[in-house]
């Protein structure tokens, strides 16, 4: 089959607000093969992502994404690394390219899928999709008080699991972080696994988080994610020697490649890897720190704070392994990235979730209902359109 259409898609809430959750927006692709169409999410901002895929060249290193993708041949596995092999060559100057590409790489394995009548897990060499404690993810409250009732909340729908982050964390005092965790862990109830997100606030400052950490150990929490931005590796090997019972940390969210998670992973000290396939440049880019994790006695997790159709590509490269026991269930996304599926990743009622059994991603889309969240955009350079807003059909 030869890659004949990638269509990119600009999906958008009304109103974008400035809290820390990546599903008021999305970034939808449909590619084309033969008989087949694929479907992908980027996780990653989408006009932006838009203009790497069809920037004119500006040098040999700098060419649209796009560029290393039409025309090529699927046919097998191997073809998909192939292909972000070429775009991460022939784009390696243009910095969005990754997360641009993510969501086309994911696109083609739900294509080959499809082709093949194979759930992604299976053309990746998995024989069955292991069950997962869904984790459910959420933010903090403005108070504690808030907290504790989402918590309550969380546990009466049968979650395990939780996790809460960004809102109000590590933006005052230790001592309100304490409440707040507090408050979550006696929401949750004394068995659920708690994890808590710092979203990077303390940026590179490991005196901040350090005294953060008595509230997090007492209350049992599994991991303290992003204390710092991913680039701070030698950051969280400090603090990591600081954590004490069975408080790790956990990062790896914003790698657009895998060396990036390699980093964290081999010199930050992390106890958990957090990829998110649409953004770390897709399914295949995500196998190969799945890899790596399992080499270092790294547990990997999935990010994903989106849609269903982003849950089960991030799925898909740990979907079969036994060892790593834990899955980021989103539980506050938008009506956009709720609704664009019509079939979801259910959470049994032990509160575990696997990677869907149907072809591709296993999901049905529902393009209906997303539709009045297109935006309209043109892309114009020197009196030549390279963009334009395609139209959302199956
Ligand atoms: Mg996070």
């Amino acid at each position: 089959m030869r890659i004949e259409a990638v269509e990119a898609f600009y999906l958008s809430m009304p109103k974008v607000e400035d809290i820390g959750d990546g599903s008021q927006d999305m970034l939808l692709y449909r590619v084309s093969a033969g008989d087949y169409r694929g479907w992908g999410e980027s996780e990653a901002a989408p006009l932006v992502s838009i203009a790497a895929l069809v920037c004119p060249m500006s040098h040999s290193a700098c060419r649209p994404v796009l560029d290393s993708v039409l025309g090529e041949t699927i046919e097998s596995p191997d073809d998909i690394p192939r292909i972000v092999r070429q775009v991460r060559a022939k784009s390696l100057d243009v910095l969005q390219a990754p997360h641009a590409l993510s969501g086309i790489e994911i696109a083609l394995w739900d294509l080959l899928g499809k082709a093949r009548q194979q759930p992604v897990y299976e053309l990746l060499g998995y024989k069955r999709a292991e069950p997962k404690v869904a984790y459910a993810s959420a933010l903090f409250g403005d108070e504690p008080q808030a907290t504790l009732q989402k918590a309550k909340k969380l546990r009466s729908e049968g979650f395990r699991a939780a996790k809460f982050g960004w809102g109000p964390y590590g933006r005052t005092t230790a001592e309100a972080d304490a409440q707040q965790v507090q408050a979550a862990r006696e929401g949750l109830g004394q068995e659920a696994d708690l994890l808590v997100d710092a979203g990077t606030v303390w940026v590179n400052d490991i005196e901040a988080a350090t005294l953060r950490l008595p509230a997090l150990e007492e209350a049992r929490v599994l991991w303290l994610e992003e204390p710092f931005v991913s680039e701070e590796v030698d950051s969280y090997m400090e603090l990591s020697k600081r954590c004490r019972g069975v408080l790790r940390l956990a990062g790896g969210e914003g790698a657009h490649n895998p060396h990036m998670a390699y980093h964290l992973i081999q010199q930050g000290g992390i106890g958990y890897v957090q990829i998110d396939a649409g953004r770390i440049g897709g399914i295949s880019e995500a196998s190969r720190v799945v890899e790596r994790a399992h080499a270092s006695g790294v547990q990997y997790v999935n990010h994903t704070f989106t849609s269903q159709l982003a849950l089960s590509a991030s799925l898909q490269p740990f979907a079969g392994a036994e060892t790593d026991w834990l899955c980021e269930y989103p539980v506050e996304a938008t009506p956009l990235a709720r609704n664009v599926t019509r079939t979801a990743i259910a959470v049994d009622a032990t509160g575990k979730v696997r990677a869907p059994e149907g072809a591709g991603l296993g999901l049905e889309l529902n393009l209906d209902a997303v539709r009045q969240y297109l935006l309209d955009v043109e892309i114009e350079v020197g009196g030549r359109v390279l963009y334009r807003t395609p139209e959302l059909v199956p």
